[in-house]
């Protein structure tokens, strides 16, 4: 049963039906069932999963040598790494040393200088490879579609223009026109000749050869 009546201007609602809020061109399917999938993986979930024990490869990258790591830049705090399944050519990323998930759990040191090897890194990039463009991101949480989302790492990766052909939409599949160690030693050597003029230290395996 209805009521409404004009009482001094205002309109009293008894019924809200009467008065269906505004659409907004969004059709709603109500599944109250799949808040148990959501929380399953979340913090507070009851059936909360365990993560698996596995070598997170931003670790393990920094303990082999340069070319079976794919390490192309070694710093102070972070280091620069080939992506092994690049989104484009020369697709690079600057990590930090520590097992850090997120921006705001590095110090001031190590935030400066994971901004710092991001513009040397796409300096190295315009050197050797003359991008017309570059992607920066981070992903942080598996939520937000990190891969490894237990260790930051900034993606870097230059474009050109005309670089996303038919490809990767009809045929999941990316061309590649250079293999990824001769990208790597490319990227090592102007990395190199680079970094002092950022006001960055020499790959660590130089510095290592200079302290004998
Ligand atoms: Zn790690």
């Amino acid at each position: 049963m209805t009521d409404n009546t004009n009482d001094g201007g205002n309109v009293r609602i008894d019924d809200p039906r009467d008065f269906p809020p505004q659409e907004d061109g969004f059709q709603r399917l109500w599944t109250p069932q799949r808040m148990s999938y959501v929380l399953r993986g979340s913090k507070g979930g009851r059936e909360a999963k365990k993560p698996e024990h596995k070598e997170c490869p931003f670790c393990a990258g920094p303990k082999k040598s340069d070319e079976d790591g794919l390490i192309a830049w070694r710093g102070t705090y972070v280091f620069a790494i080939m992506n092994l399944y690049p989104y484009n050519c020369g697709h690079l990323m600057v990590c930090p040393y520590r097992h850090v998930s997120f921006l705001t759990d590095l110090d001031d040191d190590e935030l400066f200088e994971f901004e710092k090897a991001s513009t040397l890194a796409m300096t190295v990039m315009r050197t050797v490879s003359h991008p017309d463009g570059y992607n920066l991101g981070i992903n942080q949480g598996e939520v937000a579609g990190a891969g490894v989302a237990t260790h930051l790492h900034q993606h870097i990766v230059p474009r050109w223009n005309g670089d996303s052909n038919f490809m990767p939409i009809i045929a999941q599949t990316r061309t590649m026109p250079i293999l990824l160690h001769e990208q790597r030693e490319a990227y090592a050597a102007a990395f190199e000749g680079l970094a002092p003029s950022f006001g960055l230290p020499l790959a660590a395996k130089e510095r290592e050869e200079d302290k004998d």
